[in-house]
């Protein structure tokens, strides 16, 4: 979970007020209000890491949702508002449980938010595994241990107590019969609100999946996964990554649909700005950079088309997502507006539900098309250039902060002879061990690029050399005694590290270039090393 308990209590208590004032005042407009709840309430706790009440929460949002398809009366009737009060009521339950459970001091998390540099201070994640054959998986658990990740392996009938949702239950369908399977899964689902539930080994066929989706798995692994994609999945999960909230830009004459539009985002969690003047949307574009813009069709001077026409003549907008929202429902202008670069048409009055639908699952999509033009698609790093602009950007904070700031290399030592004794593709499992690894061990602040084949660069804020060599060296000693598992044995692999500290008037090319130097001076003298700090 990424949230601490007040802020999920505050949430679960607005999405209760909105319900009580619902009942209070029984009518279409609160239904609605009601409904946006739900729905912001369900993607809170999504996007915090609840599976388990999301899971509920879902249900409950597509029950609210199915109602605006039956009811046209206002006001409502009275039955539906009583089945909706006793899931609620039973909903709210779980949650008052769960953050007993928790109770609000959770020592671990404010250290880990508040934590500096070094990686002791950084807690251990829990897992489990439920399994009938442990030795499978020996090696997974042992890596896991280099990531800071503490697998709690348990046999099919187990009695663990856990003080804390572990944050993944791994759940191992191998050697067991699928009714078992099925029940396990739902009783560690009811148990555990804030775990993710990967089954693991499960048939591949669509029942199967289905059912196991059905019954409170987050994710499936069929047989005959790797147990490197297994392992990614873990890291990647238990990883601190956190999306930045969703921006909208509103281009819309009129104030009155504007502020109503601004209102219904906010309630999901959206930033937005709003321009009325079509013609300043290019540069509201660039200063507020926007993951999308919700266009008005008619504006005076021109029409909506006309702005994303123009939008589109700009490289750096061409996939920039554009919804209209127009009360003209013709279909002839819907058609026109696609075409000439629009990706989704709403018309007016619109149900603030699916606004904030379409808007997200657009961004969405945005965001996955962006990433791959700045991560490395093999590890998921920065990748050579946008690396090389994180320097330059972290140099020019730390010379106005007047912070410190290190930068450092790693290459993989004999990294060929990787290749050549064990395979181009096991070349590569390393590679993504040391991203693994780095990604794992540093704060949200700092960042981690794959600079070149097998060499990495840190960016390192606020830290000192030696309070960066310290760090680095834990690292290095941890990579050192990883296994890396081919075939019935395994090997192992060491990188060596070169760190430089700004200094006044050192550019970011400047400081990679003395970290290079550093890194090359650690190859000299015998690799396995860190030279600097
Ligand atoms: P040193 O200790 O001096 O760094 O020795 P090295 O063998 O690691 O150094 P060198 O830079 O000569 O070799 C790097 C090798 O990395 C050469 C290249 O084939 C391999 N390589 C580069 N990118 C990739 C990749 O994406 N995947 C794999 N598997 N190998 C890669
Ligand atoms: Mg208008
Ligand atoms: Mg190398
Ligand atoms: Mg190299």
């Amino acid at each position: 979970m990424s949230c601490s308990p007040a802020e999920l209590k505050k949430k679960s208590d607005e999405f209760l007020s909105k319900w009580q004032a619902c009942k209070d005042h029984p009518g279409i407009d609160g239904f609605v209000e009601f409904a946006v709840a739900v729905s912001s309430f369900t993607e809170f706790l999504d996007a915090k890491g609840l599976p388990g009440l999301h899971q509920t929460a879902r249900a409950l949002e597509q029950q609210v949702l199915s109602q605006f398809d039956r009811w046209n009366s206002d006001p409502i009737p009275e039955a539906p508002l009583g089945d909706l009060d006793g899931q609620i009521t039973e909903f709210s339950g779980r949650i008052v449980a769960f953050l007993q459970d928790k109770g609000d001091a959770n020592p671990e998390r404010r250290l880990h938010q508040d934590s500096e540099v070094v990686t002791d201070l950084l807690p251990v994640k829990k897992i489990w595994l439920v399994t009938a054959v442990p030795d499978a998986w020996k090696e997974v658990v042992t890596q896991a241990g280099y990531f800071n990740i503490q697998v709690e392996v348990c046999g099919p009938v187990y009695d663990q107590k856990a003080t804390q949702d572990p944050t993944i239950v791994l759940v191992d369908a191998n050697g067991l019969q699928p009714t078992s399977f099925i029940v396990r899964v739902q009783a560690l689902r009811g148990r555990f609100s804030a775990s993710n539930i990967i089954g693991l080994n499960l048939p591949s066929d669509f029942e199967g999946l289905k059912l196991a989706l059905r019954v409170g798995c987050d994710f499936c692994f069929p047989v005959g996964t790797a147990q490197s994609a297994v392992m990614a999945r873990i890291v990647k999960l238990c990883g601190s990554e956190e999306e930045p909230p969703y921006k909208v830009l509103v281009v819309e004459d009129s104030k009155t649909a504007s502020t109503l539009i601004q209102r219904t985002l906010k309630e999901s969690g959206v930033e937005s700005m709003a321009i009325s003047k079509p013609q300043e949307v290019l540069t509201a574009l660039a200063k507020f950079q926007p993951d999308l813009v919700l266009m008005d069709m008619y504006m005076p001077g021109c029409t909506g088309v006309e702005v994303t026409r123009v939008i589109r003549q700009h490289e750096e907008f061409l996939s920039t997502p554009v919804v209209y929202l127009s009360a003209d429902t013709s279909i002839a202008l819907q058609v026109d507006a696609l075409r000439l670069g629009g990706d989704h048409f709403l018309t007016k009055p619109f149900n603030p539900v699916v606004l904030n639908a379409v808007v997200k699952s657009k961004i969405d999509r945005y965001r996955i098309l962006r990433r791959s033009m700045y991560l490395d698609s093999l590890t998921g790093l920065l990748n050579h250039t946008s690396s090389k602009q994180r320097v330059d950007a972290a140099v020019k904070t730390a010379m106005a902060d007047g912070l410190p700031l290190c930068v450092a290399m790693l290459d993989i030592d004999h990294f060929k002879k990787v290749n050549d004794t064990y395979g181009h593709p096991m070349g590569d499992q390393v590679i993504r061990s040391v991203a693994w690894l780095l990604k794992q061990r540093l704060r949200k602040t700092d960042a981690v690029g794959r600079y070149g084949g097998e060499e990495f660069i840190v960016i390192l804020p606020q830290a000192d050399a030696q309070r960066a060599n310290q760090l680095l060296d834990r690292i290095r000693v941890d990579f050192s005694q990883f296994h890396h598992p081919v075939n019935a044995t395994s090997f192992a692999c060491t990188f060596s590290c070169g760190i430089a500290q700004l200094a006044p008037g050192i550019s970011g090319q400047a400081l990679v270039k003395l970290a290079d130097e550093a890194l090359y001076k650690a190859k000299k003298q015998g690799r396995n090393r860190i030279i600097g700090g």
